[in-house]
């Protein structure tokens, strides 16, 4: 492959080599990787150390500057040669996540679709996203001078992901931040790290400069990376964001956190309940509901609650689900670990033994980790598939007397990650959602944010701080801010 003009030297051959395991160290030095529909063992990686995560982070340091100074149009370049390397590769990639994460074949193939489109979107939209601003000045002082907003990129960016989307999820975070100048160290889910090794394979591949790498491991190798890299972008659960945000204040560096949800569907008695039922069985049971903003709870207004759950079944019911091989056959598959599985399984039972009634699913598929996609009744806002992230294939559903109570116990929740409204009349879904504490709803549609670049995404409340995305927010998050005064006169 032609070097890109200015690209900065090859680096090194890569080496991750697994630690020994001595007698005093039990985290194992080798991780093995294993398709959860099926048990088998799909692959094995190192659990790389906390002492080669900072070689690493030192070694990007060295080339960060050359990828910095070849300006956001020599990355174009770059990105978009790895977005030709993605289109050319997408069935190969979509092998390696479904065989870690044991889905569907469609739902393997939107990993690399989405890596794919959100790489074009930062790689021609940099240049501009990341131009100099020039503010007016409001003072007399400053009147006599130019004001100058420059945007630098902090060298070394850590992204942390977790194994829903194995391609996706790194994809979201480790463009943009490329596109912004930075150099990126990826570690992701031990779960599901395959996928995220056919990317550094890829970027090798293309011949880009090496300010990309990838760390296997487990907690202590994302440890590492929070104590090493300069930014640290994390996607994975409260309890880890929590820890990682403390780790960062002690280290006085920046940090965004996208978390977990336990998003509400608000189905308005003006709805079009067939749209409403469509849509809520999928925004549950994509990916077999392991999406952060799936609909994880439903509130139905009264008058069409009766009509609307049977509706709801009805879609369920029909749902495939199984393992697929390239031929796409299944609509659900299997959950990404047995820790999962059990989540799902106590949400349920729990629920069960509050007196919640199962119309659909309610137990294990029979094959691997899968769980049979579920509807729940009768359920309410003391049982824990209604407080907790369930992160599985549930949709417990709530009559409500009015739009006030579904707004109200919408709104009760820890969680303010995303939200959606079915109604007949979109004016009326705006005011219901701005009534919403959620970063994002979609109104007569799911997951719509997701594939809206423009738009930030972040949490609320326990969902997060900061957020991706939102156009040139998106970049300029990755750089530090300078304020420079130049005399006019
Ligand atoms: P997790 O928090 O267990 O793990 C996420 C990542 O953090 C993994 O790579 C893990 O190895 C790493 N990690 C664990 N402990 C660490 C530590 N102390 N320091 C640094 N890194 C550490 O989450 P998970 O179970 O992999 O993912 C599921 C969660 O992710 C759900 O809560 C889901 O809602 C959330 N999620 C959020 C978004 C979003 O954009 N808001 C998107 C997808 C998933």
């Amino acid at each position: 492959t032609e070097p890109a003009p200015g690209a900065a030297k090859k680096a090194p051959a890569r080496k991750t080599t697994a630690r020994k395991t001595t007698a005093a160290d039990n985290a194992p030095a080798v991780i093995e990787v294993r398709n959860p529909g099926t048990g088998a063992v799909v692959g094995t990686v190192p659990a790389v150390t906390a002492d080669e995560v900072a070689a690493k982070v030192r070694e990007l340091r060295l080339y960060q500057p050359e990828w910095e100074a070849i300006g956001p149009n020599g990355r174009k370049e770059w990105l978009l040669k790895f977005q030709d390397w993605l289109i050319d590769n997408t069935e190969t990639i979509a092998d390696v996540v479904q065989s870690e994460t044991g889905k569907p074949r469609v739902d393997s193939l939107i990993d690399p679709a989405f890596a794919t489109d959100l790489v074009g979107y930062y790689a021609r939209r940099a240049a501009k996203f990341l131009a100099d601003d020039h503010p007016s000045p409001h003072s007399p002082l400053a009147r006599v001078k130019k004001l100058t907003t420059a945007y630098k990129p902090y060298p070394v960016v850590g992204v942390i992901t977790p194994w829903n989307f194995p391609v996706a999820m790194p994809a979201l975070d480790v463009f943009p931040a490329l596109a912004a100048g930075a150099a990126v160290i990826l570690k992701p889910s031990e779960v599901t790290p395959l996928s995220a090794l056919e990317m550094a394979r890829g970027w090798a591949e293309i011949g880009a400069p090496p300010i990309f790498a990838v760390v296997t491991g487990a907690g202590a190798t994302g440890g590492a990376v929070v104590e090493n890299a300069d930014y640290i972008q994390f996607t994975g659960s409260t309890a880890t964001g929590r820890k990682i945000a403390v780790a960062c204040a002690e280290r006085m560096v920046p940090y965004s956190l996208e978390l977990g949800g336990k998003d509400p569907a608000i189905v308005l008695a003006d709805a079009d309940l067939d749209r409403a039922a469509h849509g809520i069985a999928f925004g549950g049971m994509f990916n077999s509901g392991q999406v952060c903003i799936s609909v994880e709870r439903v509130y139905v207004e009264a008058p069409v609650y009766d009509e609307f759950v049977a509706k709801l079944t009805a879609n369920v019911k029909a749902l495939r689900q199984g393992i697929d091989g390239r031929e796409s056959k299944h609509d659900v598959g299997a959950l990404a670990n047995e820790n999962q599985t059990s989540i799902v399984q106590r949400h349920v039972d729990e629920a069960v033994a509050a007196g919640a009634k199962v119309l659909t699913g309610g137990k294990r598929a029979g094959f691997g980790t899968a769980f049979e996609p579920t509807v729940l009744v009768d359920v309410d806002h003391t049982m824990s598939c209604i407080t907790e992230e369930t992160f599985g294939p549930t949709l417990p559903v709530m009559k409500v007397a009015d739009e006030a109570e579904a707004i109200r116990l919408a709104n009760d929740s820890i969680y303010g990650l995303s939200a959606t409204v079915w109604t007949g009349d979109k004016d009326h879904g705006d005011r219901v959602a701005r009534q919403l504490n959620a970063g994002a709803v979609n109104i007569n549609d799911v997951f719509s944010n997701l594939f809206s670049f423009a738009l930030p995404m972040g949490g609320w409340g326990m969902s997060g701080t900061g957020a991706r995305w939102g156009g040139a927010n998106g970049v300029r998050k990755y750089c530090r801010q300078q304020a420079i005064t130049t005399p006019i006169l």
